[in-house]
């Protein structure tokens, strides 16, 4: 018999604890079925790091034509896009959207000044990520990300199955046990192709202007010279000036 759906106002965790020691995914392959049986729109929005190269192979396993959002905020490095090309010729059957952000960087620069990620990130991290995702994410239930619990002292409370405020859904987030090693004996046992700058000491790639290299796995290398370690999509409700 089919679970009932759990919804964003119906919240009640169904994963306790951690999974058994001995699963090769730790637990992501069977989160990954649940998440598949209970919504039939459920969206990934991936970002195409390592993480994300490693759940859309998983995730392939179960859905081959399952929906993935990438969030194109026209900053992304040259070497992110060759990836994307990679990704679909490797998954013909994945259905990947390009998600635009409303105005164009011209248009940006014209209502907000240049360089707005220069002196209000936060601002444009709004209008270029969480604005767009907000729109993809509309009228679903559920959407999946790959946050793992180590990458960042705000990520360490993360669950399998979580209440998003932030976007009034439930996110999925099948790879939170596993290690940045695990990641990566994943992409090289299976052969994936990966983003050529993770050779180049950026562990972590987002937008060209708040990307820098860094010498540890986290994302140290994100947003430097500000006090902001993540875009918004995962925290709580942005606040109104963002809005404005
Ligand atoms: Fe703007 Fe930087 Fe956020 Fe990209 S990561 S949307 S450039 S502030």
């Amino acid at each position: 018999m089919k679970q009932p759906l759990v919804t964003y106002q119906s919240f009640e965790n169904p994963f306790e604890g951690d999974p058994p020691k001995a699963n090769v995914t730790k637990g992501a392959a069977e989160v990954i079925r649940w998440a598949y049986s209970q919504y039939e729109d459920i969206v990934y929005a991936c970002s195409f790091g390592a993480e994300g190269i490693v759940l859309i192979d998983l995730i392939s396993k179960e859905k081959p034509d399952a929906e993935v959002v990438f969030l194109d905020t026209d900053l992304h490095f040259e070497e992110t896009y060759q990836l994307i090309e990679k990704v679909k010729m490797r998954y013909p059957k994945l259905n990947i959207t390009m998600k635009k952000p409303e105005i164009t960087l011209e248009e940006q620069a014209e209502q907000y000044g240049s360089a707005l990620w220069k002196r209000q990130p936060d601002q444009c991290c709004y209008i270029r990520k969480i604005k767009p995702l907000e729109d993809a994410l509309s009228g679903r239930k559920a959407w999946l990300s790959g946050l793992r619990r180590e990458q960042s002292p705000s990520r360490q409370k993360t669950n399998f199955v979580n209440k998003d405020e932030r976007f009034k859904s439930v996110k999925v987030c099948p790879l939170i046990h596993w290690s940045w090693e695990d990641v990566w004996e994943y992409i090289r046992l299976n052969r994936l192709d990966y983003n050529e700058l993770h050779d180049q000491n950026y562990p972590s790639v987002g937008c060209i202007p708040c990307t820098a290299q860094a010498s540890n796995d986290g994302r140290s290398g994100r947003w430097k010279g500000f006090n902001k370690t993540e875009c918004g999509l995962h925290t709580a409700e942005s606040s109104e000036e963002e809005k404005s």
